[in-house]
């Protein structure tokens, strides 16, 4: 077996619009959102008017991370000291962080075989517990029947957060996720969509909630300064009740945003092009078993999950090795110990524990791979063979 040499960390370059486009704005010294000129538009507003309009949200607020969007997406929709928030079992720790961050209590809901948020669980636990909140994370990309949650939404009368940071430019039925409730959170991290090495979007169509969160963000009560905001009547009702706490995107992370996002349907094109080779090609091995997308979904395949059932704990870190020795880079779920970004609720101590045995269940067999955009597709194929190698290995 020949060993892969890729690096699955390593995002595309940034090309030459991207440079010119952050050479610019290195070159007129104004980096901070607020300093513009009279009459000009910041970078950082430029890039809320796009977003909001890729999204086809009415608003949309340019911050300093989609961990901070999310808390400040929950303080802004009236999240009081101590509120339980439903969210995820299976999520990455920035979404019980952002929980525990605006001063709520994580109760976290089962995950099903699909990955995506147990709807039955769902409806018990807002029922039983009266909670107002759901941070519902579209982890790994993978979305629930957006239209039976919808139903439970307004049954609970639950207020809707969506956690995007997998799901940007992806859709239910045509609908794009991030539009199903009062707010979608996305992050440009560089691991994520679009690369801007720190960076969240925050999007909505209510002016209230959308004032709150500016202000929040820290706006220096400059407000009319944002590109996709509501106008200046929706902040005076609540300008000065709102604390300021500092999270704003900065003019050269937006600038760089800019091309990027132009760019990000070809993007998901290319993405998904990887996914499906890799896919299609584990799913010839033995034992291997992949997700099915449904045909509602739009997804971006930037990463793929799959699973080995039946395995040790011993059985599985083994796997992960041999895939390791051979350059393929797997996540593994279900360890005790967080690994890189594989933490699991066993390791948010800081959250009152929580029995999710059909979670535990899920992740004690599922592996996880980044497909990054410097792979070729041949690579692809070359990184599923080691794994359909490896896997064949097993017993
Ligand atoms: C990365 C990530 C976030 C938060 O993004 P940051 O910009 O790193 O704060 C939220 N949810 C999930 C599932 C993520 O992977």
């Amino acid at each position: 077996m020949k060993p892969f040499s890729g690096n699955f960390t390593q995002q595309e370059a940034l090309d030459d619009t991207v440079i010119a486009a952050a050479t610019e704005i290195l070159k007129s010294g104004r980096l901070h959102r607020y300093n513009s000129e009279p009459g000009e538009v910041s970078k950082a507003s430029e890039l809320e008017r796009a977003y909001a309009a890729y999204q086809g949200a009415r608003y949309c607020l340019a911050c300093a991370s989609g961990g901070y969007a999310m808390a400040i997406a929950l303080r802004a929709s009236g999240l009081q000291h101590g509120e339980t928030v439903l969210s995820n079992g299976f999520t990455l720790a920035p979404v019980p962080g952002a929980i525990a961050a605006a001063g709520g209590k994580p109760l976290l809901v089962e995950i099903t075989e699909d990955l995506v948020i147990d709807l039955q669980d769902l409806e018990h636990k807002a029922k039983t517990s009266g909670a107002r909140f759901l941070l519902l994370s579209n982890m790994r990309g993978h979305l629930c029947d957006m239209e039976r949650l919808g139903s439970i939404v307004r049954q609970n009368n639950l207020i809707l957060i969506e956690d995007c940071a997998h799901t940007m430019g992806a859709a239910w039925n045509g609908r794009k996720s991030g539009n199903f409730g009062l707010a979608g959170c996305f992050s440009t991290q560089t691991y994520k969509h679009l690369n801007s090495g720190e960076g969240g979007l925050l999007t909505s169509d209510d002016p209230d909630f959308m004032a709150r969160a500016i202000i929040l963000s820290g706006s220096y009560m400059l407000y009319e300064r944002h590109g996709a905001a509501p106008a200046a009547d929706v902040f005076e009702r609540i300008r000065l009740e709102t604390p300021n706490m500092s999270g704003r995107m900065d003019n050269l992370r937006a600038a760089i945003l800019l091309p990027q996002l132009a760019r990000l349907e070809d993007s998901i094109d290319r993405w998904n092009e990887r996914y499906r080779a890799v896919d299609e090609a584990l799913r010839g091995a033995t034992g291997v078993v992949l997700r099915n997308r449904p045909d509602e979904e739009r997804y971006v395949g930037s990463s793929i999950q799959f699973s080995l059932r039946g395995l040790s704990p011993a059985a599985a870190q083994a796997f992960v090795a041999a895939n390791k020795a051979l350059g393929v880079e797997l996540k593994w779920f279900g360890d005790e110990n967080p690994v890189g970004f594989t933490s699991n609720h066993h390791s948010w101590r800081y959250v009152e524990q929580q029995a999710l045995p059909e979670t535990d269940r899920v992740l004690s067999s599922l592996f996880d791979m980044r497909l990054p955009l410097t792979f070729s597709v041949e690579d692809c194929r070359h990184v599923a063979s080691i794994i359909v190698h490896c896997a064949s290995q097993l017993e």
